[in-house]
């Protein structure tokens, strides 16, 4: 990549910062299509969130991501926020139109794309959601308007509440919120939204003794889990957090170029850092 004096700039805004894949995935996007842009990683401290987002205007960046811990309290420094960000309480694309700043949430979108690829049906299924945090609100908000039957289950019942609550004002799919999951096998499609897995000594967060080829069993971390292992060995259909990391910033990518994304150069990036 050549950076000359036209070179279009976009980033990502987190703190800490220095996990991300993100600024692979879209420089490779950026390579392949040859289009004068490049992705910059930017550690911003809590305390400077106001100025960060300022500089966005300041110095003419395109766009960026936003990532942990900033999602939601940048929602207050920005001049409009699409319908789905707002739902859903945070923002993960921020897009700079002459100076205006336009928040987006492309996490429940890049979620739904990657279980239409993967041929996981949502129309007239029965899902479970574990874990009622920001993934499982972005998720849900697409999942509630397609499934049959919407169960959330989260360590935490008020929450749980809450999401189910908010849920039922934007669809007419049966919502209700699970004590315990006994019965696995009942769901077609069950989503692991907390993050249980990610450690080597997690437990799994459902117990997988009761799954069947008829299921799909769906991570949103990025590695192979022991759910995502267990649920393999039971035949379920089964999916990773890489999907969803490649599609929402492939939704980014055209929110800031017009353009469509070159998925495979970008799936390649990532699957190539987390699998070397
Ligand atoms: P979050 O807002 O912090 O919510 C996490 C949820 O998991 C909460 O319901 C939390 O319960 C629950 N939880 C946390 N630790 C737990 C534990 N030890 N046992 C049981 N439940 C636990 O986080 P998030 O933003 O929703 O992210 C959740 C996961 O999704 C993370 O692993 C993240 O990496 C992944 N993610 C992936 C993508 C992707 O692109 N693939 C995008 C976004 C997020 P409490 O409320 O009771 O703490």
């Amino acid at each position: 990549m050549q950076i000359t004096g036209k070179t279009k700039v976009t980033g990502i805004f987190g703190y800490p910062v220095e996990h991300t894949l993100s600024p692979l995935m879209h420089n490779a996007a950026f390579n392949a299509l040859k289009i004068g842009f490049c992705y910059l990683p930017f550690l911003v401290h809590p305390e400077n969130l106001d100025s960060a987002i300022n500089a966005i205007r300041a110095l003419n960046i395109v766009g960026v991501n936003i990532t942990i811990p900033h999602k939601e309290k940048v929602m207050s420094f920005l001049d409009e926020i699409d319908e789905e960000a707002l739902f859903i309480g945070a923002v993960n694309t921020i897009l700079n139109r002459e100076r205006k700043l336009i928040g987006y949430n492309t996490d429940g979108r890049g979620f739904m794309k990657a279980l239409e690829e993967n041929k996981i049906e949502v129309k007239n299924k029965k899902v479970l959601i574990i874990g009622a945090g920001g993934a499982a609100r972005a998720v849900g908000y697409y999942i509630c308007k397609n499934a049959t039957s919407l169960a959330i289950f989260s360590r935490t019942r008020q929450k749980s509440d809450k999401l189910a609550d908010d849920f039922k004002k934007i669809s007419n799919c049966k919502i209700y919120v699970e004590d315990s999951i006994k019965e696995t096998g009942t769901f077609d499609i069950i989503i692991n939204s907390t993050p249980l897995g990610l450690k080597d000594n997690d437990p799994l967060p459902i117990k997988t003794e009761n799954l069947s080829n008829q299921q799909a069993i769906c991570d949103l971390i990025y590695k192979e889990t022991p759910l995502i292992k267990e649920a393999r060995k039971r035949g379920c259909k089964t999916l990773n957090g890489i999907g969803m990391l490649l599609w929402q910033g492939a939704l980014a990518f055209k929110i800031w170029t017009s353009k469509e994304p070159p998925v495979d150069v970008m799936r390649k990036a990532i699957e190539t850092a987390i699998n070397p």
